[in-house]
């Protein structure tokens, strides 16, 4: 997902807007954290999964979990870390691993790299709480350094997964993009990020080589 990209999907919304107005808000009530905008967002809590996962942009080669300062500073905002807690170059590094764990397991491809959730999972404890409403929900036990919030992700995935939405989290069919998308189309059967951008690419792409 490129910049230039980005600016098309801006001034596409706007032109939606007159249309649907319920598009235009799913774009723009985007928090801060979020990188970039994005057309096909997850419902939170499961969006800071896919924002997590999109802090790598691999069609433009950018990441923010890259240097100490930026990473620390989006995984401030995004309440992965807390404003006091120590951050180490292992620490994002760990950071970097998990997120790619976490793109693997969206893909379902046969490349599954489960040892750094594994990692995660174990290093951390949940503990029960019971909501105003009766709900009884597993709750992190810690809320201090970055492991607890990459456990926080973890949760978000074992919800997601008990309530059936995980399998709408995507990774775009285009291997020059990998962005995280979430798919709401009702037989599920979305490959793209973006069709114009990445579906018809490729498209093109597998149709030209099938011609030589
Ligand atoms: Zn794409």
């Amino acid at each position: 997902m490129t910049s230039n990209y980005l600016t098309l999907v801006m001034m596409t919304c706007q032109g939606i807007l007159l249309v649907t107005g319920a598009r235009i808000r799913s774009v723009s009530e985007l928090p801060s954290w979020y990188p970039g905008t994005e057309t096909k967002p997850a419902p939170m809590p499961l969006l800071r999964v896919q924002g997590f996962v999109n802090t790598r942009d691999v069609e433009d080669g950018t990441d923010l979990l890259s240097d100490a300062v930026t990473a620390r500073n989006w995984l401030i905002d995004a309440g992965l870390l807390n404003e006091t807690a120590e951050l180490t170059d292992s620490d994002i590094e760990r950071a970097r691993d998990v997120r790619e764990a976490i793109r693997s397991l969206i893909e379902a491809g046969p490349s599954h790299r489960v040892g750094p959730l594994r990692d995660l999972a174990g290093a951390h404890r949940t503990r029960l709480r019971v909501a105003d409403d009766g709900t009884v929900e597993l709750e992190n036990a810690r809320h201090d350094g970055l492991g607890d919030g990459l456990f926080e992700l973890l949760l978000i995935i074992h919800r997601a997964q008990q309530e059936g939405t995980w399998t709408r989290l995507k990774v775009c069919g285009n291997p020059d993009c990998q962005w995280a998308f979430f798919d709401r189309s009702r037989n599920q059967q979305g490959s793209w990020c973006n069709m114009a951008m990445c579906g018809n690419r490729l498209k093109n792409r597998e149709l030209r080589a099938r011609r030589r």
